[in-house]
């Protein structure tokens, strides 16, 4: 690399953390025509248009968050604006989880990816119906609804959108129907080979009739042989009943085996997570492969688009501890507290999410020639505690919060409303 080649831009002097080219030091990374040219120590400032000082911040891979809801407009209070929880927030890829499905993915496609200025997936949803109003009527998740033909299609002519399947596996659903529908996600799955987000932990109420025979600890022993290979174990950190922690307070044999076999866990964060089981889990050797933040418009608070319904009371309802304020960051913060390293987490964000996207090399990397997705994270040191809705407090002695990102080399500053902010205990 001659030295004399004019960049646009050289992000200098930050710590460079990218799992896949195994770099992990203090390094410029220089920028032009959108793509990343190279990762190196000490590149001659003189070479480039535009020079942005980053010493003492953390350089990413830009960060992809495996469980977003931005199926805006559509999906009622649930869905937000892609950009809020994307570029806005430090991150540009995002992979909405079940807001479209075969009969409204054109419309996530026009509206949405097209639209957004982070980069747009989706793992469409197993059900017709999607994530209406985040899946709150729980009749119109039954076998009924579900088109295997129709949604295999859907995902095959739309590959370049549709990485996945998302489906529910939890009490509510298996009371009033079984495991049938979790069968038939599966299929789609095997039949249009994606991998199938498995979401765990109780979401709707049970049936008038009570739970029908369905015990909640049987659930992911029944579901787990019915996956594949890639297929991704979400929530496992759940408050809610059916996560990877039983109701005698140990965590599932099942799935240490799954994982023996390639199954991801993906964390799935949201405001049901909690540390206690967590903690639990990860003692037990279960460390996520994958983060996601699991922000939708139940759990922060975000104006609800004009015409619709009044807010309803909902499982899901419970706003962020921290204000209802919440980002992809803040959960990284989340499981350093647990006492994962940065360099444990990282991955969770950038290598392995583009592993289960099947885009490894293209995202989540800073190789040279690829589009220059870059997050700049600042680690602010000191005391911090964070809770959950739990009531659990841990205590972290840092906190991350992005600074900026780059998607395809443009910046965008960390400006969303429902950044936290960082205050020291
Ligand atoms: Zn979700």
């Amino acid at each position: 690399m001659s030295v004399s080649t004019t960049f646009d831009l050289l992000l200098r002097g930050g710590r460079v953390i990218d799992p896949a080219s195994g770099i992990d030091g203090i390094k410029d990374v220089a920028v032009r025509a959108g793509k990343v040219v190279t990762v190196q120590a000490d590149i001659l400032p003189t070479s480039a248009k535009e020079i942005v000082d980053v010493s003492g911040k953390i350089v990413l891979p830009g960060l992809i968050d495996t469980h977003a809801h931005v199926y805006q407009y559509v999906t009622g209070r649930f869905g937000v604006n892609a950009d809020m929880v994307g570029v806005q927030s430090g991150v540009t890829t995002l992979v909405d989880q079940g807001g479209p499905s075969c009969m409204t993915l054109p419309g996530f496609r026009h509206f949405v990816a097209e639209k957004a200025l982070s980069r747009t997936y989706a793992f469409l949803s197993a059900y017709l119906v999607g994530g209406l109003e985040g899946h709150y009527y729980p009749s119109l998740y039954s076998p009924d609804g579900v088109d295997i033909e129709a949604t295999v299609k859907a995902a095959n002519a739309n590959r370049d959108l549709v990485r996945g399947i998302k489906a529910h596996a939890e009490i509510g659903g298996f009371a009033r129907w079984g495991i049938r529908v979790i069968e038939m996600a599966a299929e789609i799955g095997r039949r249009a080979d994606l991998p199938v987000y498995v979401h765990f932990g109780q979401l709707w109420g049970l049936p008038a009739s009570g739970t029908n025979g369905e015990d909640v600890d049987t659930i992911l022993t029944r579901v787990i042989p019915l996956l594949r290979s890639g297929d991704v174990l979400a929530h496992p950190f759940t408050r809610h009943p059916g996560g990877f922690v039983n109701r005698e307070g140990e965590v599932h044999p099942v799935v240490r085996a799954a994982l023996d076999r390639g199954l991801r866990v993906d964390v799935g964060h949201g405001s049901h997570f909690s540390y206690r089981l967590a903690r639990k889990a990860i003692a037990a050797g279960i460390i996520p492969t994958t983060l996601g933040a699991d922000i939708h418009g139940y759990n922060t608070h975000v104006p609800a688009p004009a015409g619709t319904p009044d807010e309803h009371a909902d499982d899901e309802n419970h706003p962020f501890a921290s204000q209802a304020k919440f980002s992809l960051v803040q959960a990284m913060s989340s499981m350093m507290a647990l006492g994962l390293t940065l360099e444990q987490v990282v991955p969770m964000v950038t290598s392995h999410p583009a592993e289960m996207l099947g885009l490894s090399g293209e995202i989540g990397t800073l190789r040279s020639g690829v589009d220059a997705d870059v997050t700049v994270l600042v680690e602010h040191p000191g005391r911090y505690i964070l809770r959950d809705n739990e009531k659990t407090e841990v205590i972290a002695d840092s906190l991350l919060q992005p600074a900026f990102c780059l998607r395809a080399g443009v910046r965008h500053d960390a400006t969303a409303p429902i950044l936290p902010r960082a205050v020291a205990a």
